[in-house]
This record gives structure tokens, C-alpha cells and sequence, in this order.
């Protein structure tokens, strides 16, 4: 199981670093090709925001894995449908895409030109909608921690923030039943 999602995760990334390499010729090629790549850029954008099991969560997900965390995913009762919960902790993590939720990067501020009002509008009702998710969550007894896209390029400043994040929950954990005769998961 562990190889398959690596493969994935090498091809993911493959295809990212090309979707980069894509961009930054977009200026320079002819105006059809350019045009037909700026598409093809924006048609992966918009998958990888609507679908689950984008690249950055899986990057997510492995991360916790390696960490020894124990998660769900995606549960449908919570408010926003969380794309990682940590049920007994209650504590949820939302892995965001920069250009869908507007992230304060360069990779949320590259909003198609075509359209833009469009697109600022459908991005600043996707925020609205966070906040008051968030808001609901909170209500509920629920914290949750917003990891971006682009945290998810740099794995040990990611793993930091989870560990920041989920650390009192490991801490308690293991202080809890120092002694215990059952056995305990392993959190490695
Ligand atoms: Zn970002």
C-alpha cells in the first residue's frame, strides 16, 4: 500500500513541477499554444480544487501517517466536511488549494485575467463560506487548522505546524497510561 501511494505522490509531483514549467513558458510560446496551455493550467487548477484526494492532501496524509496520527477523513456530518478529523480530539485539518480559497501567495493571487471579476466573486463567496463553516465548527466544540497548498512544497515546515497543532494531543496520550498492560498503538 505504502509504494503505490508513494508512486502516486512522485507522479503527482512530477506533474506539478511540470504544471510549473507550463506556466512560466506561457508568455513565451505562440498565442494558440499559450492559450491552449493557460486552458489546460486552469482545467487542473479547477480539478485539483474540486476533487478530493488532491496532491497536497495526500502529502497531508502521509505526513500524518509517518507521524503516527490516526485520522478520518472527509466526514460528512461536521460543518465544511473536513478533509482530515481527529475525532476524539476534536480537532479538524482543511487542506485548502491558494488560487480556490485565495490564499495570500503567488499562487493565490494568479487569477485568470479572462473573467476576473468572475473568479474574484466565486473565490470571495468560497471564503464567506469557510468563515462561517469555521464558525460552526467552533460552535460545535471543534478546532481547525487551514494547511495551504503551498505549505505542503516544504514537508518539515509542514510537519512542524501539524506536530504544533496535534502535539497536546500525542503528549496526553502517552502521559495518560504510562504503565497500562494493553498494549498501545504505535505512534511512529
Ligand atoms: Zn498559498
Amino acid at each position: 500500500m505504502k509504494p503505490e501511494t508513494n508512486h502516486v505522490l512522485d507522479v503527482k509531483a512530477a506533474d506539478m513541477r511540470q504544471r510549473g514549467t507550463n506556466c512560466t513558458n506561457l508568455s513565451a510560446g505562440p498565442a494558440d499554444t499559450a492559450t491552449a496551455l493557460r486552458m489546460s493550467l486552469r482545467s487542473r487548477i479547477m480539478r485539483s480544487v474540486k476533487s478530493e484526494n488532491t496532491l497536497p492532501e495526500l502529502v497531508v496524509r502521509s505526513t500524518l501517517h509517518r507521524l503516527g496520527y490516526r485520522f478520518r477523513l472527509h466526514r460528512p456530518d461536521l460543518p465544511g466536511k473536513p478533509d482530515i478529523v481527529f475525532p476524539r480530539d476534536q480537532k479538524v485539518i482543511f487542506v485548502h488549494g491558494c488560487f480556490w480559497h485565495g490564499h495570500d501567495c503567488v499562487r493565490g493571487a494568479r487569477v485568470p485575467k479572462t473573467n476576473r471579476a468572475y473568479w474574484l466573486s466565486k473565490i470571495a463567496r468560497n471564503k464567506a463560506r469557510y468563515s462561517t463553516q469555521l464558525s460552526a465548527l467552533e460552535a460545535l466544540g471543534w478546532q481547525a487548522l487551514t494547511i495551504w497548498e503551498c505549505q505542503c512544497r516544504d514537508v518539515p515546515a509542514l510537519t512542524r505546524v501539524m506536530n504544533r497543532y496535534l502535539r497536546r494531543t500525542s503528549v496526553v496520550l502517552k502521559r495518560q497510561k504510562p504503565f497500562s498492560t494493553r498494549s498501545q498503538p504505535i505512534q511512529a
